[in-house]
């Protein structure tokens, strides 16, 4: 498959009792055990879904090295309908494969996992993190630091390409209101920026209209709004060469992982006047957090803001090398990545 791209490790595992069917890809240790999240989907099919965990965990060592994290990377899927098919002894077979590896591959929650779930994951593994953290500790859910990475994203982004020092008046499209979008919005909202927002659960759009005075989008035309940003935040693969010709936006800068499609999707976006925050270093709030849960090391919450806080910084060095050198974001941030881990600017997988 391309998406191996020369990944050290992919384990499946099945628990004929749980029902459990689980792929573990580790991507890459060199920088140290690989960590990233674990997601619950009904793919459908086993290609489906080994092609989905190669493409995040790569994504995951890319992330990790670029927020300066000790931290390989790593991911995990598990084949099934998060909304019909969880139960406790699920999760706990699936600590038990997580824990089989020894710590090679640290796992949290992803798409279609939660809290509850991890503490069932930590019943049988303590190579768990994403679990209930007590007021002012790091750790918990990593949605609302995620979400304050893309939050402080979009400010950097903004001020680049739009000259502007504050989001007052700035027009974002949210597409997601989920863990992470929500939690985008409520900051939006209180920086003064008008949100249109879209999702596939009506009753998700709508605390975010009466709550924060968003403005509800269709789901299939929210890509395509006329607005200064917008913020992917609900699944991958959205940038492709059907949807880029359509979009509007100035600015893309949002939580989803793997966002384009295919890496040369990233060239068309300059090419438009878009600029592309790359989305592993825009989302990296939530890894940040669960390491410094992980590492069980005594970090206060204002510690994981702190590390937060480097994002925006991070970004504004991509955007300045993308224009100095006149190449697309996505492909500065890979190659800066790559450097990182050691292996060839190159990359193997389009
Ligand atoms: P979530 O499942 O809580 O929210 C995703 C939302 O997107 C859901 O409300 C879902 O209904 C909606 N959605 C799905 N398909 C849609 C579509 N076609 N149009 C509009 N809405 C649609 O997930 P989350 O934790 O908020 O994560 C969102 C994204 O950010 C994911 O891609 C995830 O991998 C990425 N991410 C999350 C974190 C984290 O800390 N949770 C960290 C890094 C990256």
């Amino acid at each position: 498959m391309r998406e191996f791209d020369g990944h050290e490790q992919v384990l499946f595992g099945h628990d004929a009792a749980s029902g459990l069917r689980a792929i573990i890809a580790i991507h890459s240790t060199v920088l140290g055990p690989a960590a990233g999240g674990c997601r619950m989907w009904p793919y459908t099919g086993t290609a489906d879904a080994v092609s989905d965990v190669l493409r995040l965990s790569r994504g995951m060592s890319y992330k990790n090295a670029m927020a300066g994290l000790p931290l390989g990377g790593g991911k995990a899927v598990i084949i099934g309908d998060s909304r019909k098919a969880k139960t406790r002894e699920l999760f706990e077979a699936f600590g038990r494969l997580v824990d089989s590896l020894g710590g090679r591959y640290i796992t949290a929650e992803d798409v279609g996992t939660t809290t509850a779930d991890m503490a069932n994951v930590a019943h049988a593994t303590r190579y768990v993190a994403g679990l209930g953290a007590a007021p002012g500790a790091a750790g918990g859910d990593p949605g609302p630091k995620t979400a304050l990475g893309v939050f402080l994203g979009i400010k950097a982004a903004v001020k680049f390409r739009l000259g502007r020092a504050d989001l007052n008046g700035v027009t974002v499209a949210v597409q997601g209101v989920g863990g992470v979008g929500y939690h985008l919005c409520g900051m939006l909202a209180a920086a003064g920026a008008q949100l249109s927002v879209a999702d596939v659960r009506p009753a998700v759009v709508q605390r975010v209209c009466q709550e924060l005075g968003a403005r509800a989008v269709p789901a299939d035309e929210v890509l395509a709004l006329d607005v200064d940003v917008l913020a992917p935040c609900a699944l991958g693969a959205v940038l492709d060469s059907r949807s880029i010709p359509r979009l509007r936006a100035r600015v893309i800068a949002g939580a989803a992982n793997n966002q384009l499609a295919h890496g040369q999707d990233g060239t068309a976006l300059p090419a438009a006047g878009i600029l592309y925050a790359p989305d592993y270093v825009i989302n990296a709030g939530g890894i940040i957090s669960v390491w410094h849960e992980y590492r069980r090391g005594g970090a206060t919450e204002a510690h994981v803001i702190a590390d937060i806080e480097a994002i925006p910084g991070r970004l504004t060095e991509i955007f300045e090398r993308s224009r100095r050198e006149n190449r697309p974001t996505n492909v500065v941030a890979d190659e800066m990545a790559r450097e990182r881990l050691g292996q060839p600017p190159h990359q193997l997988v389009a």
